[in-house]
Parts: structure tokens; C-alpha cells; sequence
């Protein structure tokens, strides 16, 4: 494990590195520093996302479209801000983060993850209709205490990514200020419906740095309107509007269904989110997760194999659009399928309970009760552990969606209770539930597969990819003490 003050130098050289080449890349020779830039994402990457690293190299050439992107981040974009999410972002999570988390798993002999998602409160000022927020309320929230703690045990574990959703997160302004502040080798991305963003808060986001944010919006005026109330298309706008003028970094976050996946993936919906300063726009397959949830609006295995083929087109070396698109569950292969129990994230509710994914309420830990190490133990994680992968086709990573016969047997196993608090249910309903879905998505997701993968396995250009965490950690470990050997 690095020590301190090796992480520190380290640390401070990449500082250093980041503002001359920001600085030069904002210059009028900016072309010519681009090499220097994308040397240093990959250094950045290499050892831990060398796919990312391959990816950067690939896509960043002069005139290219990655590069009309990078150059609009520099003109935009507050610098700090740009300065933070690479530094705590990249560097302290994505690199050491991620290095120092690989560790402890072996240490540990547990999934540590290098991003937390956590929920500060249940609240929300909106009455969404399908949101459990907009009934539940003001029940639960996590006091100052309790997430500068998590942040806390969780930092020192080497995780520096934290995403907070809710609920809305934003209910809690000054206390996410305040933590964001005090933990300023971190980065926290809100996920918000952007409606009490002002310009007192874009100050103070200005001054912390370590903020992005992913607004929700669900398409165009009307079918956002639809579902999220009448006017919050255009309070988004507004906010866009508003945090574009201040420099912020943002993106979207949209759950796509039957209704509005071809909107929310045209040309015209990125040409105006590019317009109003988004950088990256997230997609979330409807989960039909909580009692009664119904199924009507998941998108049919045509509908989803459109989102497969379009958002990479989107994301394409060369055409679609200069914007990040990503659906998580499409995009599984890129990750290693599925991240939750702690393997890459897990998520913790505004009652403290630690459940493996944002979407799969069942735990055995709260961390009123645990320390964070002790969460990171409980049986759901280490059966999340021992059963991963749950499909060697990453067409199908879900353990609930896809795989639904997996997560009954492993919330059995851990004898793992419900803590979902606005419409609690069994696993075995839930995954009742999802089955027909599986079935029919089925031969789709092998169609799509075996084209990429003929031999239905993910080989990973790179050997490091191809292993598990503990052979990771030893050359990992190997590495760290070479390094620190010269910085000493
Ligand atoms: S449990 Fe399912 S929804 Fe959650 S991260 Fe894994 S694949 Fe994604």
C-alpha cells in the first residue's frame, strides 16, 4: 500500500502536470498539446481501465470530434472545476482510488467499491408520478454525521467517487456544500431534477470544485411534463441555462421505456443538450422494482436492441455527437457486467441501510449499526462476490433483470431482509416479475453477443483485464513499492 507521503508528492505532481497543461490547452497551441494531455489519461488509466486508456488514445486526434469536445471543456468550463474532476476524478479515484480499493479487496477478502452512491435524504420537493419520493416524503435522512463518516471510512479505504441521489439531494444544499468542502480530494456527482439550482448555490459550487452533477429529464417538454409535472421541462432549461453561464460541469440522467427511447436518443434531444452544456448523458433501463411495479413501459428486445446500436453510434470515434452517452445496461461489457455488492459500487439508502445497487433493495448492514469495513462485509456482498458473473454473455449482466433465477438464490443465502421502505416486496415476486422480461430478451442479447464475442466469452485485449482481484492486488502492490522506493 502507497504511505502517505508518497501519495502526497504523487499527487502534487499531477497537480502541477494538470494546470500547465490546462493552461496550454486553452492557449492558442492548444492543438499541439494534445499528445501531452492524452499521455497523461492514459498514465492515469493504464493499470487500472486500460480499455479507457486504449479508448482515450483511439478517439483523441487532432479534428477529431473527442477533440471538438475536450476544447469546448476548456472554453466552458469553470478551470477549477475541470482542475477537480480530473485530480479527485481521475487521479484519486479512478487511479490510486481504485489501485488502493483493488488492495484492501485481497486484504479484506471483500468487494471494497471505488464509488459510492448514497441517498442524504428520502425528500424531494417534486410529486413525480412512479416516484416512490414523491410518498414518502421527509421520513429519512442521513444527518452531516452520518455521510461525513461514510465519506470518511470510505476514503480511507481508497474510494473517492461518491454520487448522491435521493430523494433530492438538493433538499440538502448547505450540508452537501459543507461535506463536498471537507472532503476535497473527492469528487460528488448530484443526481438532481435541478430545480433549486441558483445562482448562491453555483457560487459556492464554484468555490468547493469537486461537483458535476446529472439532471433528470425524461425527453422533450411534453413527455418530461408528463411525468415530472407541468413546467420542469422548463425549469431544466432554466438551470442549464444558468449553470452554463457559470461554468459547471453536468450531464443528463434519463430512464428510457417504450414511450420515449427514440426522443431521448435523437439528434435533435442531443443538439439541444450539447446547445445548453451537457457533457455526458446517462441511461437507465425502467427497473420494475418495488411492490406493484408494473412492467407496461420496459422496452421490447427490438426497442432495447435500438439503444444498443444507437448510443454506440452516438458515442462513436467518428460521427454521432460530441456528448458521453451511456447505457448501463447496455453497456455492461465495459465494466465487467454487473457493478453492484461492492465489486465497482453499492448504494446506501437515506436510512443508512448499505444494499448492493441503487435497484436492488435487500441488505443485511446499516451503517447506524456497522462500521463501513463491516457493511462491506455483510453476507449479500460476499454472495454478490462468490456468484459473480452472473452471465458470461454482458448482454445480460443483471442478476435480477436478466438472471432472475440468481438474486432469490443469493438474498436466500445471505438471508438478506427487504429494506425497501416505500413499497417493500420479496425477492421471489420481484424476480417473478422480471422472468417473461429475461426470457424475451434472451436471444437478442446472444444474437448481439456472439456477432462481437464469437467465442460467448469477453477476451480483454490486455492481460491485467482478464484477472481477478487478487492477482490484481499482487502486481499492484508490486508496483506501488516499486514506485515509492524511487519517491523515497
Ligand atoms: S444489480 Fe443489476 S442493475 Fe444493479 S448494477 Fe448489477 S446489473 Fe446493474
Amino acid at each position: 500500500m502507497q504511505s502517505k507521503i508518497a501519495h502526497a508528492a504523487e499527487r502534487k505532481a499531477f497537480s502541477i502536470a494538470l494546470d500547465q497543461i490546462i493552461n496550454a490547452a486553452s492557449g492558442k497551441d492548444r492543438e499541439k498539446n494534445l499528445d501531452r494531455l492524452v499521455d497523461m489519461g492514459s498514465k492515469l488509466l493504464k493499470d487500472t481501465a486500460p480499455g479507457a486508456a486504449r479508448g482515450l488514445r483511439a478517439g483523441l486526434y487532432p479534428g477529431s470530434k473527442w477533440e471538438e469536445f475536450l476544447f469546448g471543456l476548456m472554453d466552458e468550463v469553470d478551470h477549477n472545476i475541470i482542475k477537480t474532476a480530473v485530480l479527485n476524478g481521475g487521479y484519486e479515484a479512478a487511479f490510486r482510488g481504485l489501485r488502493t480499493c483493488t488492495e484492501n479487496a485481497e486484504k479484506y477478502q471483500c468487494n471494497v467499491p471505488w464509488i459510492i452512491l448514497f441517498d442524504p435524504t428520502s425528500a424531494c420537493n417534486k410529486h413525480c408520478i412512479g416516484c416512490w419520493a414523491a410518498e414518502y416524503g421527509n421520513k429519512y435522512n442521513l444527518s452531516f454525521d452520518d455521510m461525513d463518516s461514510l465519506v470518511t471510512q470510505a476514503e480511507a479505504l481508497g474510494t473517492h467517487m461518491f454520487m448522491l441521489t435521493g430523494g433530492e439531494p438538493l433538499c440538502r444544499k448547505k450540508d452537501i456544500i459543507k461535506l463536498c468542502e471537507k472532503h476535497n480530494t473527492s469528487m460528488f456527482n448530484i443526481f438532481t431534477n435541478a430545480s433549486l439550482i441558483d445562482q448562491a448555490f453555483c457560487d459556492e459550487v464554484k468555490r468547493v470544485g469537486n461537483i458535476a452533477f446529472s439532471v433528470s429529464l425524461e425527453g422533450f417538454e411534453q413527455s418530461n411534463d408528463g411525468r415530472r409535472g407541468d413546467g420542469s421541462f422548463g425549469e431544466v432549461m432554466a438551470a442549464f441555462d444558468l449553470m452554463k453561464a457559470n461554468g459547471l460541469l453536468y450531464g443528463t440522467s434519463t430512464a428510457y421505456t417504450k414511450n420515449n427511447y427514440k426522443d431521448v436518443t435523437s439528434d435533435e434531444f442531443y443538439d439541444l443538450l450539447i446547445e445548453k452544456g451537457c457533457r455526458y448523458a446517462w441511461y437507465f433501463h425502467l427497473m420494475p422494482v418495488g411492490a406493484g411495479a408494473g412492467t407496461d413501459l420496459m422496452v421490447s428486445p427490438e426497442e432495447r436492441e435500438y439503444m444498443f446500436h444507437r448510443i454506440r453510434e452516438v458515442r462513436g470515434i467518428t460521427g454521432g455527437k460530441p456528448i458521453f452517452a451511456m447505457d448501463f445496461q447496455n453497456d455492461g461489457e465495459y465494466v465487467g457486467g454487473c457493478i453492484a455488492g461492492g465489486r465497482v459500487y453499492c448504494h446506501v439508502n437515506a436510512a443508512g441501510d448499505v444494499e448492493p445497487c441503487v435497484f436492488i433493495h435487500y441488505s443485511n448492514a446499516n451503517i447506524h449499526d456497522k462500521t463501513w469495513l463491516e457493511c462491506l462485509q455483510q453476507p449479500i456482498f460476499q454472495s454478490y462476490r462468490s456468484h459473480y458473473p452472473f452471465n458470461d454473455n454482458l448482454l445480460q449482466p443483471c442478476p435480477m433483470l436478466e438472471n432472475p433465477e440468481i438474486l432469490p438464490e443469493m438474498v436466500h443465502e445471505a438471508d438478506a431482509p427487504c429494506t425497501d421502505y416505500a413499497a417493500p416486496e420479496s425477492v421471489d415476486d420481484l424476480c417473478a416479475r422480471t422472468t417473461p422480461y429475461a426470457q424475451s430478451w434472451q436471444a437478442t442479447a446472444e444474437e448481439l453477443w456472439l456477432e462481437e464475442h464469437p467465442t460467448g466469452k469477453k477476451i480483454y485485449a490486455d492481460e491485467l483485464s482478464n484477472m481477478n482481484v487478487d492477482d490484481k492486488a499482487k502486481i499492484i502492490a508490486a508496483e506501488d513499492e516499486k514506485t515509492q522506493a524511487v519517491t523515497e
